[in-house]
């Protein structure tokens, strides 16, 4: 099938092949039944053959498969694969092969959205960002919709909108490099570059393999779209090759952004103050990068600037990232549990002045848990080491700190808790993925909370 002009694809009646039935996959059937074309969806496990989802998609017409990949899946005109599915997997390796375009779940839907673009995308702040930006546009005239790898995948709410797109309305989506994999005419009116490290090198071969990837967000970008980009990261702006605007945004000084900082605030181009950092909702230099970014990008799409200082000084958070859950006996207890690198885990470490008790572990990406040490000197006391990566946690640390391991997060927590002092920090930034253990992420810091909760009812 040719998709080599955006505007002339059609769907209707063409055999598409969905690889992968989790909430991406469902969302790209679902849009795909919509636009008229004959859905496969395959998955190699078999447990989303028990999603209501899935059955109803089957309802509506969709072949399901489900337990494994049948030679069927090649018996198509197009392939849109999962973000789980890796570039070099036989599937996509066999389907070029043969000739067949494969596409992401992103890329479909912006096919069929005329509505314009920013995308969010970088190794740590994703979410965060991206939840500000739709904050700080939602007190506007826009209409923003948050959507990509933050929840509601991309092709939902654009079949939602295939109807009628409403006029000021502006999509504000996460990226991740895994999404950027299979791009042809993907191009965002505003893309937002926060910062590049090490992540992910379980799937990527190297550095260069996952920058490479991420950098496929400004391929199709033209002098007409914007890219904000963070000045302070060398490795970053070393990547950057594009012929769209650039406009940094820094927590040092570059002449070309829209917003400086002194010791004590925030102040855009004309020297009016927008935020003293004591007023600012969220902790951390980390959270000051991200509310620059979000107003650089918020300065540009004209929302009012008493918007944006609003939304610095009272956005709450996203859960999972720093939150505090509770104090007990004058000790804090923060769960982080979206910290799956070393470099999140530093940042939070950062964010501290005081005793901390750091839950550390899960399944290995292959970060460098040596990067942790000097983060770590000042303030931890105890390390609580926990999952597949234990072992590898207190060989790289055990001679420098007291590595303790555990056998599960519950124990972890009663551990620590025997540990504190008052004016102690008890912080699950476990540094690696949640798989080995949880379902996701959400599932370990819901855990996480739920044991601390238990313990401060207990008391
Ligand atoms: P992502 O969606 O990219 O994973 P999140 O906003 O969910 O990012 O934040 C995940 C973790 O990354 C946070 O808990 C915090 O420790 C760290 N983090 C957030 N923003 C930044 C930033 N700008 N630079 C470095 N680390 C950050």
């Amino acid at each position: 099938m040719d998709i080599s002009v955006k505007n002339n694809i059609k769907l209707k009646g063409k055999r598409v092949t969905v690889i992968g039935a989790a909430r991406s996959g469902v969302a790209a059937s679902e849009l795909l039944l919509t636009l008229g074309a004959k859905v496969f969806l395959s998955d190699k496990n078999s447990s989303p053959g028990d999603n209501p989802e899935v059955k109803a998609l089957q309802k509506k017409g969709v072949t399901i498969e489900v337990g494994a990949h049948s030679e069927m899946i090649y018996d198509t005109d197009l392939m849109v694969v999962s973000p789980g599915v890796p570039q070099n997997s036989d599937i996509i390796v066999t389907a070029k092969e043969r000739d067949i375009s494969v596409i992401g779940e992103v890329e479909l839907a912006s096919w069929f959205t005329e509505l314009p673009i920013v995308a969010i995308t970088g190794s740590n702040g994703k979410t965060t960002t991206t939840t500000i930006i739709a904050e700080m546009c939602q007190l506007s005239t826009y209409t923003p919709y948050l959507a990509g790898n933050v929840g509601i995948p991309f092709s939902q709410i654009v079949r939602e909108n295939l109807e009628t797109e409403p006029e000021n309305g502006i999509y504000i989506l996460e990226i991740s490099s895994f999404q950027m994999e299979h791009i042809k005419h993907f191009t965002p009116h505003v893309a937002v570059l926060l910062n590049l490290t090490p992540d992910h090198l379980d799937r990527y071969i190297s550095m260069e393999e996952y920058a490479t990837a991420k950098m496929q967000i400004l391929k199709n970008m033209t002098d007409k779209d914007k890219v904000i980009y963070n000045a302070d990261d060398i490795l970053l702006t070393s990547w950057i090759h594009t012929r769209a605007r650039q406009i940094p945004f820094t927590l040092k000084n570059h002449s070309n952004s829209l917003f400086s900082i002194n010791a004590t605030k925030i102040k855009d181009k004309h020297g009016n103050i927008i935020a003293h950092f004591k007023d600012l909702s969220l902790p951390g230099e980390h959270n000051t990068a991200n509310f620059l970014a979000a107003s650089t990008v918020c300065k540009i799409l004209n929302v009012p600037m008493d918007s944006i200082r609003k939304v610095m000084t009272t956005f709450r958070g996203v859960p999972h990232r720093i939150e505090h859950i509770c104090s007990i006996n004058e000790v804090d207890y923060y769960n982080d549990s979206k910290a799956t690198n070393v470099e999140s885990v530093n940042v939070a470490l950062n964010s501290f002045s005081r005793p901390i008790i750091l839950i550390l572990g899960g399944r290995d990406k292959g970060g460098d848990f040596s990067k942790l040490i000097p983060h770590l000197t000042p303030n931890v006391k105890t390390i609580l080491v926990i999952g597949e990566t234990s072992d590898r946690i207190i060989e790289t640390l055990g001679e420098q700190f007291y590595c303790m391991p555990v056998a599960s997060l519950e124990s972890a927590v009663k551990t620590a808790y025997s540990k504190t002092q008052p004016d102690d920090i008890v912080l699950l930034s476990p540094g690696c993925s949640s798989f080995d253990m949880f379902d996701n992420y959400e599932h370990r810091g819901e855990i996480f909370k739920q044991t601390v909760i238990e313990l401060l009812e207990s008391i």
